[in-house]
């Protein structure tokens, strides 16, 4: 239950067992098909270009920025955890020119904030952001600001590697450009794969830039041969085949269960573990109508020791939750509800560990009260 990885559905980890079979291979080919349109799905989006790279998310947010931007341009960068800044470095490393929107962490983009940025930089090509923020459990208005990037002229880069499948997610109907996700969150898939879309804008864009793309590997104008819509595919390199049919596996599990499904899943499980952990008088740390449920970030009661109560529930009770980043290191802990283990028996089991494990820390916490708090919410939904 931490930041991701998530844990993995055991059909997920079957299919990866699967023989081994040949990237070019028709069967395989077939599969690839099936994976893009399951994508499509997931983001819900008819965009072609939608792909999964084949790389963690990493490469996904490096594939987004390297393909779009070249030397020269200007990106607007909202910044309010981690990641946007991990946005920055590549925005510089593209040798275009990042202007930042800096935002408290723990709190969404500030809309206000980035359409003044779009005001005064007119000659901006890109609008940069994350929808959920996995360093402080923040979600942002993804639609409002694609909206605003579209209404000054910007393509809009999304950050949705802890978003997709857990919180609604609109690629088509929000206008987002260019989106990238990973496959170790609320998918439950494997780590190692990163799940892309580009819209038509973003493609045009792509397929007409001024300068060569700096990197080979990720190079859009090369995968599309691989990946490719119809035609004759061509090794472009060697796909990572056994992790692609747990994501295949993954996908058919989401379409199976409803993507609108999968959403209410991760609300209502994130619901009963926040009131079990403010019955037991633990706090989040961002305000509600923000929070993700799928990472619930919250203060650590006063006097605690918060690497000793991490590794008591580590040894004691297999469970393993993520500490703070930055600014909220020791001050915070990352509670992931991702994915398979979004699910009432984690949630009941993470109250009760968790109480454990402080009361015998001898923390300022109510027991005896967070379990039976998580179960009326269930019983009340
Ligand atoms: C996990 C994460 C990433 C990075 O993904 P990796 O698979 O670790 O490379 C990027 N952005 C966000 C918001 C994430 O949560």
């Amino acid at each position: 239950m931490g930041p991701g990885p998530s844990d993995i559905h055991p059909r997920v980890l079957s299919a990866l067992s699967r023989p081994t079979i040949g990237h070019l291979d028709p069967a395989f080919i077939a599969m690839m098909d099936e994976i893009k349109s399951l994508l499509q799905y997931a983001f819900q989006t008819d965009n072609p270009l939608t792909i999964p790279v084949s790389a963690p998310g990493s490469a996904g947010m490096e594939s987004c920025f390297v393909n779009l931007i070249e030397p020269g341009d200007k990106v607007i960068v909202c910044q309010n955890g981690v990641f946007g800044g991990r946005m920055r470095e590549n925005v510089e490393r593209c040798g275009a020119a990042a202007v930042m929107v800096a935002n408290p962490w723990g709190k969404p983009v500030d809309p206000q904030a980035v359409e003044d940025t779009l005001k005064a930089h007119p000659d901006a090509a890109a609008l940069a952001f994350v929808h959920a923020e996995t360093s402080t459990g923040a979600a942002s208005d993804t639609r409002t600001l694609c909206e605003l990037a579209r209404q000054y002229g910007c393509l809009s880069i999304v950050d949705a590697v802890t978003s997709l499948a857990g919180i609604e997610l609109r690629v088509d109907q929000w206008g987002i450009d260019a989106v990238y996700s990973g496959t170790q969150k609320c998918l439950s898939c494997v780590p190692g794969i990163s799940p892309v879309s580009f819209s038509d804008r973003a493609t045009y864009r792509i397929k007409n830039r001024k300068s060569k793309v700096q990197s080979w590997f990720l190079d859009m104008n090369l995968v599309m041969g691989y990946w490719g819509t119809g035609g004759k595919r061509a090794y472009h390199h060697t796909a990572p085949i056994n992790p692609l049919y747990a994501l295949h596996e993954a996908l058919v599990m989401l379409e199976e269960e409803g993507l609108e499904q999968s959403w209410n899943r991760h609300q209502q499980n994130h619901r009963a573990l926040a009131a079990g952990l403010e019955a037991m008088g633990i706090s989040f740390l961002v305000d509600e109508p923000y929070r993700l449920p799928q990472l619930n970030a919250v203060w650590i009661p006063e006097g605690v020791d918060d690497a000793a109560v991490r590794s008591t529930l580590l040894q004691d009770f297999n469970l393993e939750i993520g500490a703070g980043l930055g600014e909220y290191a020791g001050r915070v802990w990352r509670i992931g509800l991702m994915g398979y283990a979004s699910r009432k028996q984690n949630v009941l089991q993470c109250l009760s560990a968790l109480e454990a494990v402080l009361a015998a820390a001898g923390a300022p916490i109510y027991t005896g009260v967070a379990v039976a708090a998580a179960n009326r919410e269930f019983t009340s939904t």
